[in-house]
């Protein structure tokens, strides 16, 4: 009895034979629950987010999203598990709140049917925006506190562009972020959220003593703070090695998400460990290298207007040459709609006659198009308009005639692609939305991208597999719901000053601020934020 005697006294231990893992031993498992919400809305964007874009997965399917907790692997093992909801979004626009009333709701049943529970570990974004809540992810975990009780340990895994409160720090025990953007290092983070949960039931030392964070004045685009490079590659170079001093558990920086619109935007340091002294140092370390280094953070790769992309890309050598239609960014929560861009290649003379240089552009949503594709099949022609019925702020419909090229069925964001074939062109056309990440994404439409000349995606900085493709790529930075050009969005509610919006501003103080225990007396009965 002792490990829950030195955890979760009010628990009663069960006893558990494990008859999956081969053996006869009887052990005393912890009882971790998993659950978890992720979206980043993009509040600069028309669009609502409902329930059916989260594709919530329940009980057993919930493992399918993390691969090192297979049953046969050791994470498994350790714990008897009782995954709730995990629901998870493309980023989009602010969330309906009878859609996050459902998935919450759901949640809570879920982990009152199933309780008591040791650990809790929460998969969550840290960027969602809720129809008249802010700090949603604070409103998430307070509610499933109230579900669980003050004692359960809840250790959760965020994106480094979510937004963590001062509320938000206090109801989590266990908080990590990524630490590389792109995010090739997702799987690695959600699993130490996972470890850093059953070492601290395991070993009974429990929720960490000390929670040091620091707000850092400082909101910018992930397209300038990619840790491929300078200075956000040193910056976050430092974590890990930080994370991994004796008396810390766990250190994080959140860039912060820049299109939306809360106080809580900006970034954040966050050290957790036993040692007082060493988190604090630690934490007061990585948020000034930050701030030292925010004058640095530059656009990822050359930026410039579409047609002055056009220009390099057609004049160039290197193929193939990508351009990120960077305002359009689903990724980011833009809608996926904005025909800007597709307006200006369908007026452009080099890509008129199929004996042009090659371009492929992915992508914009058209389920009027798909419907007469499917009906004219693969060699008939289509002529139907696309895009621009959620963001019709920057140029409408666009009427594509041509020809079917291929047909893809089954895609779980896009439903059903249809490839058109205009001119030179190659235009992507979607049932739904999606972003184009990955090569399988064009092969499995019949596409050759390493073939063309141009290819369009609607992204900021390109992810890994695009990335080792590309012989060359700019971003155009053109118009959208997730416009680069931050110092002209029509913020209304974030915190001055703030960097860069208040460039001239005075170093702020970074000392950090210690945030009570999730149990503790002392805890702030912070309530939410005012409403907007
Ligand atoms: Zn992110």
């Amino acid at each position: 009895m002792k490990f829950f005697q030195k955890t979760l006294p009010l628990f009663v231990a069960g006893i558990i034979i494990l008859s999956s893992c081969g053996g006869d031993a009887t052990k005393e498992l912890p009882r971790i629950a998993i659950a978890g919400i992720a979206i980043e809305s993009c509040t600069f964007s028309p669009s609502v987010t409902e329930e059916e874009a989260f594709h919530p997965k329940y009980g057993t399917e919930v493992f399918t999203s993390y691969g090192f907790l297979s049953q046969d692997s050791a994470l498994y093992k350790q714990a008897l598990w009782f995954p709730a909801v995990v629901a998870r979004s493309l980023p989009d626009g602010i969330v309906s709140r009878a859609a996050y009333e459902s998935i919450v709701s759901k949640t809570v049943d879920s982990l009152k049917k199933n309780g008591p529970f040791d650990g809790i570990y929460l998969d969550i974004h840290g960027a969602m925006t809720v129809q008249g809540m802010d700090d949603a992810e604070a409103d998430y975990v307070q509610r499933i506190r109230d579900a669980v009780g003050p004692n359960t340990l809840i250790s959760a895994s965020m994106d480094l562009h979510g937004n963590v409160s001062p509320r938000l720090a206090e109801l989590l025990d266990l908080v990590t972020a990524y630490r590389m953007a792109p995010h090739e290092d997702a799987l690695e983070t959600k699993r130490r959220a996972v470890t850093n949960l059953l070492a601290r039931l395991e070993s009974g030392k429990g929720r960490p003593a000390f929670k040091a964070y620091i707000p850092i004045p400082i909101l910018l685009p992930g397209e300038k703070t990619s840790t491929r490079l300078e200075p956000a590659k040193s910056v976050y170079a430092a974590v890990k090695p930080a994370a991994a001093q004796p008396g810390i558990v766990d250190a994080s920086i959140w860039i912060g998400y820049a299109w939306a619109d809360e106080p809580r935007n900006h970034a954040v340091v966050m050290v957790t460990g036993d040692d007082q002294e060493k988190v604090t140092s630690t934490a007061q370390k990585l948020a000034k290298s930050f701030w030292d280094a925010r004058k640095g953070f530059s656009f990822v790769a050359p930026a410039g207007s579409l047609d002055e992309c056009l220009a390099k890309a057609l004049a160039s050598d290197k193929h193939p040459f990508f351009i990120s239609d960077c305002g359009d960014n689903p990724t980011a929560g833009a809608t996926g709609d904005v025909t800007f861009a597709l307006k200006q290649l369908l007026a452009r003379p080099e890509f008129r006659n199929a004996g042009g240089p090659s371009l492929i552009y992915a992508s914009i949503p058209g389920p009027e198009l798909v419907k007469q594709a499917l009906a004219v099949g693969v060699g008939g022609k289509v002529d139907e308009y696309v895009g621009a019925r959620i963001d019709s702020r920057f140029a409408g419909p666009v009427k594509l005639t041509g020809i079917v090229e291929s047909i893809y069925k089954g895609d779980k964001q896009a439903e059903v692609e249809v490839v058109v074939r205009v001119g030179s062109m190659h235009v992507i056309v979607s049932q739904k939305r999606k972003a184009y990440r990955t090569e399988p994404d064009f092969t499995n439409l019949g596409l050759k991208p390493r073939d063309a000349t141009i290819v369009i995606v609607k992204l900021g900085y390109i992810d890994p597999d695009l990335y080792n493709m590309k012989a060359d790529w700019m971003l155009a930075l053109t118009p959208g719901a997730a416009d680069q050009d931050i110092l002209h969005l029509p913020y209304k509610r974030i915190q001055h000053p703030m960097f860069p919006f208040d460039s001239n501003m005075a170093d702020p103080d970074l000392k950090p601020r210690m945030i009570p225990a999730a149990n503790s007396k002392a805890r702030s009965q912070t309530t939410p934020a005012a409403k907007q």
